[in-house]
């Protein structure tokens, strides 16, 4: 067993050794780095989660990569860096895509509910990207910024669906 740290979020998970968690940091281009990650595996095609993973072509600002390779699932996450809100954002994001692959929402749903007495159901939302994006929210919260602050950078269609989610809980 070893711990893996999830820096944005602030959550340390304890796993199995059959799962490697690494965090890239900041590339220069997510699709490079995607063919780099491939190469180093000796993969030719990606083989991978495809219900969680992003397309190996699109050119999105953060990528959450897994892929098994002689019985370890190795688990990247790196992204193009842009203004702090944004990268935390981000961040926050690709984290929880693999805390949710990991089965560990719970965990995520117990800080948000301490932190920000918001009380969350993961398991009603069938998104990935939406769950991914609450994430990025909590992480952009807890690193001292607003959404307001995010919402004159960037917007996207399912951080709005995340918004919105929250949004709805807040009036109950
Ligand atoms: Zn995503």
């Amino acid at each position: 067993m070893h711990n893996i740290e999830l820096m944005a979020l602030g959550i340390s998970v304890s796993s199995e050794d059959s799962i490697n968690y690494h965090d890239d940091g900041f590339v220069d281009s997510i699709v490079n780095h995607s063919y780099k990650l491939n190469k180093n595996y000796g993969c030719k095609f990606i083989d991978i989660y495809k219900k969680y993973v992003h397309d190996l072509f699109s050119s999105g600002i953060g990528r959450y990569y897994c892929i098994n390779k002689n019985g370890i699932s190795n688990f990247h996450i790196f992204y193009l860096e842009r203004k702090q809100v944004v990268n935390l954002l981000v961040r926050g994001h690709e984290e929880t895509h693999f805390l949710s692959h990991f089965e560990g929402l719970n965990f995520l749903e117990e800080k948000i509910l301490n932190e920000l007495e918001i009380k969350i159901n993961f398991s009603e939302i069938d998104n990935e990207e939406v769950k991914a994006f609450i994430g990025g929210i909590y992480s952009v919260i807890s690193g001292g910024m607003t959404i307001e602050m995010l919402d004159r950078v960037y917007n996207h269609r399912f951080l709005d669906e995340a918004k919105n989610y929250l949004r709805g809980l807040r009036k109950k």
